[in-house]
């Protein structure tokens, strides 16, 4: 563990002299958010001060001073995180980047954009599209920024079809620890120039430097899409069917699944009940939502009718079309909020991000299913079914705080070792912050994870970006 020095009064009006005494923070003025993220369930930890940057040159000077007088500085930019990635764990120095929301240019003839990190992603998502273009990442987190969706590496609902963060990330600027300011990376489309410090720095979650402008990928904005719901009876044959799909070439953008109760919990949060729970008078015990997109109709209606074909084939009660834009809205923005659904009607939880084969889904799912039944904890789960990656929820409403913690670490534990066990990985896009930080050597493996402390140790020798995440 590194010693750390406190933000003395001198320190404090060096910072200040950076940013302006307008966008810097201390004792009373540091607002409560900047002490959690999305999962407080992991621990608040306040910072003794909060610098919004507006430049590089700002956030360069800031880490010069933090480095030379070994403070520690977390990285933020919306706080949205699942794994306390941005949770000053030893106080120091908050750099928030929500204030480079700058949009600086669109380098079309080479489909790029060229941006600062606190750009939120849905502002991003919808410039692109103003220029006929689509920027794919899709994390369910709109109002997430995309310098937080670069340092996660985040993927989302679109991953099947186009990738996740990392494959639109062509270029970044990165200030190093030290001050230094690195650029990485060209707008080219591909490259074998000696190691790729661009793709080590995505999904480094703040710990290797501070990323403060990026250049990323566009695609073309695709004509139009749907969206088809196949229910079934339960979520064994739901997921028997998705690697059935991807092998038909039908190239689903998209392929997400849920279980009954989430179902439930949405209708309840939503007070609408957007995905059936009864077709055709049967129970459905699990749905999978598969998106297309294409130039025309009757490419789209091509692919719906071998769908169709196949659902039937593997025991899909029925195939709903989801075509009106009302319908779409509805649908996705459901889909969206199905975390915030089970929050709304839980007391505590934690959640698994593991990444399994996808032949593996349905008994891994089994298997949570069966150990949170032996804990007493109820288990709830959907996620991205076309990509493995799965989002599991062990909750309670009974339990008092220390017991809920004390079953859910013992359930926790035996379900990243089966994760393992059966060829998956911890994090499939939420990353690793210092909540799963305990179950990364049991998933990489032991010289894996020395050469990312190595590696580290080398970007940052002090210690002071991000301390008690990922590897440090
Ligand atoms: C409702 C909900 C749905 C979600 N859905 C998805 C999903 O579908 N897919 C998915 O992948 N994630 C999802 N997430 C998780 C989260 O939104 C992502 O991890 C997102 O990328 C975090 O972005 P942020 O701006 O909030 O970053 P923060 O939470 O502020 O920070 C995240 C990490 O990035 C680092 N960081 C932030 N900015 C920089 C920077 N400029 N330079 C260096 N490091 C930086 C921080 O230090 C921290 O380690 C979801 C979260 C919620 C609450």
């Amino acid at each position: 563990m590194k010693e750390f020095n406190s933000v003395s009064p001198e320190i404090a009006a060096q910072l200040a002299a950076v940013v302006g005494e307008r966008r810097f923070y201390m004792g009373d003025r540091v607002r409560e958010d900047y002490t959690h993220d999305e999962m407080p369930i992991y621990g608040k930890h306040m910072p003794e001060c909060v610098c919004e940057v507006e430049s590089t040159e700002e956030v360069s000077a800031i880490l010069k001073i933090c480095n030379d007088n070994r403070i520690p500085v977390t990285p933020r930019g919306a706080g949205t995180s699942l794994t306390g990635a941005c949770v000053p764990l030893h106080g120091g120095v908050v750099v928030c980047t929500e204030r480079m929301n700058k949009i600086l240019g669109y380098d079309l003839d080479n489909m790029a954009v060229h941006v600062q990190p606190g750009v939120l992603l849905q502002d991003l998502a919808a410039d692109a599209e103003a220029h006929g273009l689509m920027y794919p990442p899709d994390p369910g987190s709109k109002t997430s920024t995309v310098g937080g969706n670069v340092a996660t590496n985040a993927g989302g609902m679109r991953a099947v079809k186009y990738g996740v963060t990392r494959d639109y990330v062509l270029a970044l600027t990165v200030v190093l620890a030290s001050g230094e300011v690195m650029h990485l990376g060209k707008t080219v489309c591909k490259t074998s120039t000696g190691y790729s410090l661009l793709h080590l720095m995505v999904g480094s979650e703040g710990t290797l430097g501070i990323i403060t402008e990026m250049t990323l990928k566009l695609v073309p904005q695709p004509g139009m899409n749907v969206s088809v719901l196949l229910p079934f009876f339960d979520m064994e044959t739901c997921i028997a069917t998705v690697p059935k799909i991807k092998m038909a070439n039908l190239d689903p953008q998209s392929i997400e699944f849920m279980g009954a109760d989430i179902v439930e919990s949405s209708s309840s949060f939503s007070g609408k009940k957007i995905f059936p729970t009864v077709v055709n008078k049967k129970d459905v015990g699990a749905s999978i939502l598969v998106t297309f997109v294409g130039e025309t109709e009757d490419e789209l209606y091509e692919k719906m009718e071998k769908l169709d074909a196949l659902g039937q084939t593997c025991g899909a009660i029925d195939t709903l079309v989801v075509d009106t834009p009302t319908l779409k809205k509805e649908v996705w923005t459901a889909r969206s909020a199905f975390l915030t659904a089970i929050e709304s009607d839980t007391k505590y939880m934690d959640e698994l991000d593991v990444v399994v084969p996808v032949d593996k889904i349905a008994s891994y799912l089994m298997f949570v299913h069966d150990v949170g039944e032996e804990y007493g904890l109820t288990v709830r789960n959907f996620g991205h079914a076309g990509d493995g990656n799965l989002h599991i929820y062990a909750c309670s409403n009974d339990l008092e705080f220390d017991e809920f913690w004390r079953r859910n670490k013992l359930l926790m534990q035996r379900c990243y070792t089966e994760c393992a066990r059966i060829g998956g990985q911890l994090s499939g896009e939420h990353g690793i912050g210092h909540a799963k930080k305990e179950y990364l050597e049991e998933s990489v493996g032991e010289v894996p994870l020395r050469m990312m402390q190595a590696i580290k140790a080398v970007f940052d020798p002090n210690g002071i970006l991000n301390p008690g995440k990922v590897v440090s």
